[in-house]
C-alpha cells in the first residue's frame, strides 16, 4: 500500500460494502473518534426504542405474561443467533450470566467429566478473571489439580509447540482466549483442539474478543466448550449478559455446579429434588436478565446479514491500513507493534506500545487537547489499544486518530498529564 492520504480514507470509506452499518449506530461529537468498540461496543440506533418497547409494552403492559410471548425462549433464540456467526449448531448456545460465571460452570463441569486428570493448563494472555476463576476452582474442588499457566515468549504469542508439550494424559482441560485481550494474538481453534483431543483433554475457548469481529467455526474445529462476552463486538451494552456453548454431544454428559431452577429439567412444577434439564437449558442458573439482553440482537441480525466473512475482510484491511500509517508515521517517536506481525493470527485490534501509554491515551482522550478527541485504550503496561469494529469505524476514524497520535508525541502534549489510573482504564 502507498502511503494513504485523508482523500485516500475517506475514498475507502465510499467503497466500503459495509458502510450502510455505521448509521445504525449512536454516532454523537463529529470531532469524538471512538475505537474502543472492543471494550465496551457503541450503542446500536434502535436499542433505546427496543428497550423501551420492553419496559412500557411487555413489562408494562403484559406484566408476567410476557414470559409465555417470548421472555422464557429469548435465551434460547439469541443463543441460535450466536451459534450462527460462531460456526455452532441450534440448540448449543444459550445466554446467560456473565463471562466469568459461564467459565466457571463449563470449566467445573469439564473437570467433573474428567475426574482423574489433575492438570488444567492456561497461558499469561489470557484475560485475568479467566485464570481468577480457574484459581478460584482448583482451591475449592481441593483435589489435588493443578493450573499450569503457560509463558508467552515474547509477550504477544504462545506457539502451538509449547501447548503441544505442556498437554499430556494427566491434562483435564485446557482453557484459553482465542483471541487475547492484549496483543490481540489469535489461536488456530482448530489445531489446538486437536491438540488437546489426541491426549483425551477438553478445551474451553473464551470467544469475547472473537464473536461478532472474526469469523469462528466451533463446529468446525469440533470444539467442546466455549463462552464469550456480548457487550464488545456485539453491542450489548455495560453488562449485557454473556454466553457459553456446549457442543450436543457433550451436553448430556456434563453438569453445571450451579443447580439453579432455570436448569432443572421442569422449572415451573417446583418439584423439589433437582433434575438437570435437557441439552443446553441445564446450563442457565436462574431468571435471565430480560432488559439486558435487549439491545444485542440489532447487532446480530446487522451480522448474520453482513455475513462474517465480509466483516472479517474489512476489518483486515482497516487493520492493514492502520499498520501502515503506524508503521510510517509512529514508529519513529517511540512507537512498537504490540500485536503479532502475522495478519491472519490476529483479532480486529491492534495494540501499540509506547514508554509513555498512558499519558499518550489521556492525552489523545482529552476535549482540549489536539482536534479530536480520540478514545482507545490503555492496557497496562504499555499498550495501547486500538480497535476496529467493521460495522462502525471508518478509515477516517483510524486515518485522524494516528495523526492525533503522531501529532500529540511530536509536541509532548502527553508531558501535561498525570500518570495516575482511574478505577477503569
Ligand atoms: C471482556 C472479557 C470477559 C468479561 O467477563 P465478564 O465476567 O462478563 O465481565 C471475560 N473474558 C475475556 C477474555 C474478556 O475479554
Amino acid at each position: 500500500m502507498t502511503f494513504p492520504t485523508l482523500e485516500h480514507a475517506r475514498q475507502l470509506d465510499q467503497e466500503d460494502p459495509l458502510r450502510q452499518y455505521r448509521e445504525q449506530f449512536r454516532i454523537t461529537g463529529h470531532r469524538l473518534i471512538y475505537l474502543d468498540g472492543n471494550s465496551l461496543g457503541r450503542l446500536p440506533e434502535n436499542a433505546p426504542g427496543d428497550i423501551a418497547d420492553t419496559v412500557e409494552q411487555a413489562w408494562g403492559n403484559r406484566l408476567i405474561r410476557s414470559w409465555n410471548e417470548g421472555w422464557y425462549i429469548r435465551s434460547y433464540s439469541l443463543g441460535n443467533s450466536i451459534a450462527a456467526i460462531t460456526g455452532a449448531s441450534e440448540g448449543e448456545v444459550v445466554i446467560s450470566d456473565a463471562t466469568s460465571v459461564n467459565l466457571y460452570k463449563l470449566a467445573a463441569a469439564a473437570l467433573k467429566r474428567q475426574q482423574g486428570r489433575k492438570k488444567i493448563i492456561t497461558d499469561n494472555l489470557n484475560f485475568p478473571s479467566d485464570i481468577y476463576i480457574l484459581q478460584g476452582l482448583v482451591e475449592q474442588l481441593g483435589s489435588g489439580h493443578e493450573l499450569v499457566v503457560l509463558e508467552s515468549r515474547d509477550g504477544m504469542t504462545i506457539q502451538t509447540g509449547q501447548l503441544g508439550e505442556a498437554i499430556d494424559d494427566d491434562t483435564a482441560l485446557v482453557s484459553l482466549s482465542h483471541v487475547v485481550f492484549k496483543s490481540a494474538f489469535m489461536y488456530d481453534m482448530k489445531a489446538v483442539t486437536e491438540l488437546a483431543h489426541r491426549k483425551g483433554a477438553m478445551v474451553l475457548w473464551d470467544l469475547s474478543h472473537s464473536v461478532g469481529a472474526v469469523p469462528v467455526d466451533l463446529n468446525g474445529a469440533a470444539a467442546d466448550l466455549a463462552v464469550g462476552c456480548t457487550y464488545k463486538y456485539l453491542n450489548g451494552g455495560p453488562g449485557a449478559p454473556a454466553f457459553l456453548y456446549v457442543r450436543k454431544d457433550l451436553q448430556e454428559q456434563l453438569h453445571s455446579p450451579i443447580w439453579g431452577w432455570f436448569g432443572e429439567l421442569s422449572p415451573f412444577e417446583f418439584g423439589l429434588d433437582y433434575r438437570p434439564g435437557k441439552g443446553i437449558s441445564r446450563f442457565l442458573t436462574g431468571t435471565p436478565p430480560i432488559i439486558s439482553m435487549v439491545p444485542v440482537e440489532r447487532t446480530l441480525q446487522m451480522l448474520a446479514e453482513a455475513g462474517m466473512d465480509q466483516v472479517r475482510r474489512k476489518s483486515m484491511d482497516q487493520l492493514a491500513f492502520l499498520e501502515t500509517l503506524a508503521e510510517v508515521t509512529l514508529y519513529g517517536l517511540g512507537f512498537s507493534m504490540g500485536s503479532p506481525s502475522d495478519r491472519d493470527r490476529r483479532g480486529s485490534h491492534l495494540s501499540l506500545r509506547h514508554p509513555e501509554a498512558f499519558r499518550i491515551s489521556q492525552a489523545l482522550a482529552d476535549p482540549e487537547t489536539g482536534t479530536y478527541q480520540v478514545i482507545p485504550d490503555f492496557r497496562e503496561p504499555d499498550n495501547i489499544r486500538l480497535g476496529i469494529s467493521p460495522l462502525y469505524t471508518t478509515y477516517e476514524e483510524i486515518f485522524l486518530a494516528v495523526q492525533e497520535m503522531q501529532m500529540i508525541v511530536q509536541k509532548e502534549l502527553h508531558l501535561n498529564f498525570r500518570e495516575e489510573r482511574g478505577a477503569v482504564t
